[in-house]
C-alpha cells in the first residue's frame, strides 16, 4: 500500500488523482491533502477519506474543530510544513505555480518519493532539485504526458544509447495563425485548447508554447540529456506523447488517446501499467493522424528562449518563470494583448542579472524580481 500526500487536490490533476486513488483502494491510500482556496473541496475530501493532515491557504478553525484527529496546516508556510509529516510515502505535487517548489525540495529531503505535476519545481530549480534527488536516493516521477512517455520509452534501455528526445506539441489554440494574426486574438480564443482541457494558466502557456519550452527544460533535468539533443515537433492529434531516438536508429514512441489519467497512474503505480476499464482504447480500424511538423522558432520564439535559458542555467530559469507568470496574469486580466506576453518575457530576461550558482533563496528572490519587473514595465507603459 502506497500512502499519498496530495497537494493541489482541487485542480485538474488533483481531482483526476483522487479518481485513480478511488479506483485502486488496494494499492493507494490518501493520507493527506492540500487545497489553495477551495475549502468546500477540502471539506468534501475530509468526509470521504480519513485524512491525517490537510492544508489550506486560509485558516478555517470551524472545520479544524470538526475534525480533531486531523492536523491542519494553514498559511503560506503551511505548504512547506505539511510535507515534513512522516507517515506518507509519496508526495503528489499538483500545486500550480512557483509556491510548489519549496514543498518538493522539503519532501525530497525527508526522503519521500515525488510524483511531480508542478513544472515550476524543475524549470526554476532543476539543478538543486535533481542534486537533492540523488543525495536522498528518492524517485522523482513526472506527471506530464510528454515526460511520462519518455520515461516509458527508456525502460530497460541503456541511457548512454539515447541519441535524442523528441517532445511532441499540439501547437496550442493558435497553431494555424501567423504571427501577424496573433495581434488580434482574444482571451476567449486563447482559452480554447484543441486537445487538452486544463487550467487557464497552462492553456495560455500552450498557446504561446512557453509550456513546451518549460517541458524541454524539465526533460533536460529529468533525463540528463543536453539541450542540443532535445527536439520539439508539432503533432496535431496528440496521439504520440513523445519519442526517444536511440543511437542505432530505433525510435520508441508512446501512444494513447489523450487522457491525463494515464501519466498520473503511471507515476503513482510506477513501473506498472495497470488495467483500467474506464479508458478509451485506440481504434486502429480507422486512419490515425501520425504526422509531425517542425517547430518554427521564429513563430514560437519562447521555445527557443527556454532552451537558451536552460543552457545558461543559474538563476535564469527562475527569472523566465517569474516573467511569464506575471505576463500571463496581465493577459488573463485583459491588461495586455496576447502577443505582448513574449515581449515582456524577453525584455525581462535581457534586464536580469545572471547568477551562475544560486541557492534556493536566490531563486525565490529572482522569481519575485522578474514578476515585479514585468508589473513595473507594464505600469510605466514601456
Ligand atoms: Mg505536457
Amino acid at each position: 500500500m502506497k500512502k499519498l500526500l496530495l497537494l493541489g487536490a482541487s485542480g485538474s490533476i488533483g481531482t483526476q488523482t483522487i479518481e485513480i486513488i478511488k479506483q485502486h483502494p488496494d494499492k493507494l491510500q490518501l493520507v493527506g491533502a492540500g487545497v489553495y482556496e477551495n475549502i468546500g473541496f477540502l471539506r468534501q475530501l475530509l468526509s470521504e477519506f480519513p485524512l491525517e493532515y490537510v492544508y489550506a491557504k486560509e485558516a478555517d478553525e470551524t472545520l479544524a474543530r470538526q475534525y480533531p484527529n486531523t492536523r491542519f496546516y494553514f498559511g503560506e508556510k503551511g505548504l512547506e510544513k505539511i510535507v515534513e509529516e512522516d507517515s506518507y510515502d509519496m508526495l503528489v505535487n499538483a500545486v500550480v505555480g512557483f509556491i510548489g517548489y519549496k514543498p518538493t525540495l522539503n519532501a525530497i529531503r525527508k526522503h519521500k518519493d515525488i510524483a511531480l505535476a508542478n513544472k515550476e519545481t524543475l524549470v526554476a530549480g532543476g539543478d538543486i532539485v535533481m542534486k537533492a534527488v540523488k543525495e536522498n536516493g528518492v524517485k522523482l516521477l513526472p506527471i506530464d504526458s510528454e515526460h511520462s512517455a519518455i520515461l516509458q520509452c527508456i525502460q530497460n534501455r541503456n541511457p548512454e544509447n539515447i541519441r535524442r528526445l523528441i517532445i511532441t506539441a499540439s501547437g496550442g489554440s493558435f497553431r494555424d495563425k501567423t504571427r501577424e494574426e496573433l495581434r488580434d486574438v482574444t482571451l476567449e480564443d486563447a482559452l480554447k485548447h484543441p486537445t487538452w482541457s486544463m487550467g487557464h494558466k497552462i492553456t495560455i502557456d500552450s498557446a504561446t508554447m512557453m509550456n513546451k519550452g518549460f517541458e524541454v527544460m524539465e526533460a533536460h533535468y529529468l533525463f540528463d540529456i543536453p539541450f542540443d539533443r532535445i527536439e520539439t515537433v508539432i503533432h496535431r492529434s496528440s496521439i504520440v506523447h513523445s519519442m526517444v531516438e536511440f543511437e542505432d536508429g530505433t525510435v520508441m514512441a508512446q501512444m494513447s488517446i489523450p487522457d491525463m489519467r494515464l501519466p498520473i497512474k503511471y507515476a503513482l503505480l510506477y513501473p506498472e501499467n495497470v488495467r483500467d476499464d474506464t479508458v478509451k482504447y485506440m481504434d486502429f480500424s480507422k486512419p490515425i493522424d501520425l504526422s509531425f511538423e517542425k517547430v518554427d522558432y521564429s513563430r514560437y520564439p519562447l521555445v527557443k528562449l527556454a532552451k537558451d535559458v536552460g543552457s545558461f542555467g543559474g538563476n535564469f530559469g527562475a527569472v523566465l518563470l517569474g516573467a511569464n507568470d506575471e505576463a500571463v496574469d496581465l493577459f488573463l486580466n485583459r491588461r495586455i494583448k496576447f502577443h505582448e506576453i513574449e515581449d515582456y518575457v524577453i525584455k525581462t530576461l535581457k534586464a536580469a542579472h545572471f547568477i551562475h550558482d544560486p541557492d534556493e533563496d536566490d531563486l525565490i528572490e529572482y522569481h519575485k524580481w522578474a514578476k515585479e519587473y514585468v508589473r513595473n514595465s507594464w505600469a510605466n507603459n514601456e
